[in-house]
């Protein structure tokens, strides 16, 4: 019999790397990100964060997505990207309520179109223990 589908692979469409806020580095992802994208860290802040103190907001182009985005759906600082872009879309809204899980489902294209809440739960507690 034939494995079922992945619960998540991502297609790297990109569409959750528009800017709705709350994407933020802190101090050692913003050093890692001046790191992978070969700047200062100042240079960094100048260009891409908005002002402030630690952790910064990634600014957002006219486009609205993430500066860090490009057009193939991939990141420019990939290596560094902050934890709220490494978890998703096993993020806490999801994984504690269900309706945030399903608006999750139809945002993002690469969580599979039948999986349930608990099969997503599930498939978030293999990938934390692995
Ligand atoms: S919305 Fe989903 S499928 Fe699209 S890039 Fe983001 S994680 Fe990948
Ligand atoms: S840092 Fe990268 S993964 Fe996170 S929103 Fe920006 S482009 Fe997307």
């Amino acid at each position: 019999m034939k494995d079922a589908a992945p619960a998540f692979d991502c297609r790297r469409c990109g569409e959750c790397c528009q800017g709705r806020g709350g994407v933020r580095l802190n101090e050692e992802e913003a050093g890692l990100a001046a790191a992978v994208l070969g700047i200062s860290i100042k240079e960094l802040k100048r260009r891409y964060l908005a002002d402030g103190s630690p952790p910064w907001d990634i600014l957002c182009g006219e486009d609205g997505f993430c500066l860090f985005s490009q057009r193939d759906g991939t990141c420019r600082i990939h290596q560094a990207k902050p934890a709220v872009c490494r978890a998703w879309p096993y993020l806490a809204g999801p994984l504690k309520v269900e309706s945030a899980f399903q608006e999750a489902k139809s945002a993002c294209p690469g969580l599979r179109r039948d999986l349930g809440w608990d099969e997503f739960k599930e498939a978030a507690q293999k990938r934390h223990q692995s």
